[in-house]
């Protein structure tokens, strides 16, 4: 097929639910990827993160291979080398006091998890979630996101959920009842901006869940691995929540979804009351196996600590240049850039110069580079945001610039 025929039978045969971009990838590299027409791109989008190692890193590429060859499936109701070393290698890397996992196959999925868990571990069936979060679009996942245009078309949702006002602990004071199973949070909200916490309010949260003997639910599936400049996001901050949700990028760019838990917790799921088919695959923990030892050995989070800091601080230079740009915020190498209308245009010619950036709500362009980003690409990304927020103000310049 050539690029239109690729273009003209997604288009025609896929459900039409994603905002495509008129572009075929056809190949990858660490932070680079190339269209069927041998044009280069730095990706500054990582699929939403999840190429967080780069794309066909040689040592997921390997493994994959590897364990290709010896066994892709097996159910979990038998035993299996690969899964035991991945989820001893993820246990060992986890905060500590969360120590049993449940595997599964996407963030929803994770999130899913999360709330079944904690209905069952508590015998109650409220959930509090924040305004502005994003946890998935399964039904029990989308009832806890907040945007109602991913919700109302779906109503009735799972009942007993409510959504308060981020950062604000006695607004959470306020919903919690007697009848509250758990607070869903992500540490940093990705889809909602890379909107960071003020400091304390994750600790005060902590606080009063265990006061109010509450489950604390953290959905890491954007933030972790590394990703804001710690291995978790919480360890920010030091605050530890009950369940954690994972997924994303922990299996090198294979689906994985994963719930972990206190063990107590976690004991409280009897056989078959959660299952899932592909739980735990050989194929899916080889990759993920590769994906924590690639993590640790090139020392990848350390780096994007390094590297975020300085992507933010030239980013900051920028936008000291444009009027157009209201605030740079973010951590490590999970960062946003507000502006003060509508991102498209920027996205759009930044991609025609060679770079992949996303949304995060309308007004906020989302940077989530592979952690393997070198500094010579960030200062190209630089570059190239630097003409494209100046092209786009000269655009503009005429129009109101509403605030
Ligand atoms: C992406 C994301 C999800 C959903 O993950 P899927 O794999 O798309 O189902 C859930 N929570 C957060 C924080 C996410 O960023």
């Amino acid at each position: 097929m050539n690029e239109q025929e690729i273009i003209d039978c997604e288009s025609v045969y896929l459900a039409n639910v994603f905002s495509k971009k008129s572009i075929v990838f056809t190949c990858g590299k660490g932070a680079l990827l190339w269209d069927i027409n041998g044009k280069e791109y730095i990706d500054c989008a990582s699929s939403y993160g999840v190429a967080a190692l780069g794309h066909c890193h040689p040592k997921i590429v390997d493994a994959i291979k590897v364990q290709a060859e010896q066994l892709i499936t097996l159910h979990s109701c038998y035993y299996n080398d690969k899964r035991a070393e991945f989820i001893q290698k993820l246990i060992s890397i986890l905060p500590k006091g969360l120590d049993k996992a449940f595997l599964s196959n996407s963030g929803a999925e994770s999130v899913e998890c999360a709330i079944k868990l904690a209905r069952k571990a508590t015998g109650k069936t409220e959930i509090i979630g924040i305004m502005g979060a994003y946890h998935g679009k399964t039904m029990g996942a989308l009832s806890v996101t907040w945007d109602k245009k991913y919700r109302e078309p779906f109503m009735p949702l799972i009942p007993d959920v409510k959504h308060v006002a981020p950062d604000n602990i006695d607004k959470l004071r306020e919903a919690i009842t007697g009848n509250t199973a758990a607070v869903i949070l992500e540490p940093i909200r990705g889809e909602g901006g890379i909107r960071v916490p003020v400091d304390g309010y994750l600790q005060q949260v902590r606080e009063l869940c265990d006061e109010k003997g509450v489950l604390l639910i953290f959905d890491e599936v954007q933030t972790s691995f590394g990703r804001t400049g710690k291995l978790f996001c919480c360890q920010n901050w030091n605050v530890v929540p009950d369940i954690m949700c994972l997924a994303k990028p922990f299996a090198g760019g294979l689906p994985i979804g994963i719930t972990v838990a206190r063990y107590s917790i976690m004991l409280s799921f009897k056989l078959g009351e959660h299952t899932t088919t592909f739980s735990g695959s050989p194929l899916v923990c080889a990759a993920g196996c590769a994906a924590i030892d690639v993590l640790l050995e090139e020392d990848l989070v350390s780096k994007t600590a390094i590297n975020g800091e300085y992507f933010k601080n030239q980013l900051e230079q920028v936008a000291l240049k444009h009027k157009i740009v209201k605030e740079v915020r973010g951590l490590g190498l999970m960062l946003g850039m507000e502006l003060r209308y509508d991102v498209y245009g920027v996205i759009m010619k930044a991609l025609n110069k060679g770079v992949l950036i996303i949304d995060a709500g309308k007004t906020v362009v989302r940077l989530l580079p592979p952690l393997v980003i070198s500094k010579e690409q960030i200062d190209k990304v630089v570059r190239v945001l630097d003409e494209v927020l100046g092209d786009e103000e000269n655009e503009r310049a005429g129009s109101t610039i509403s605030n």
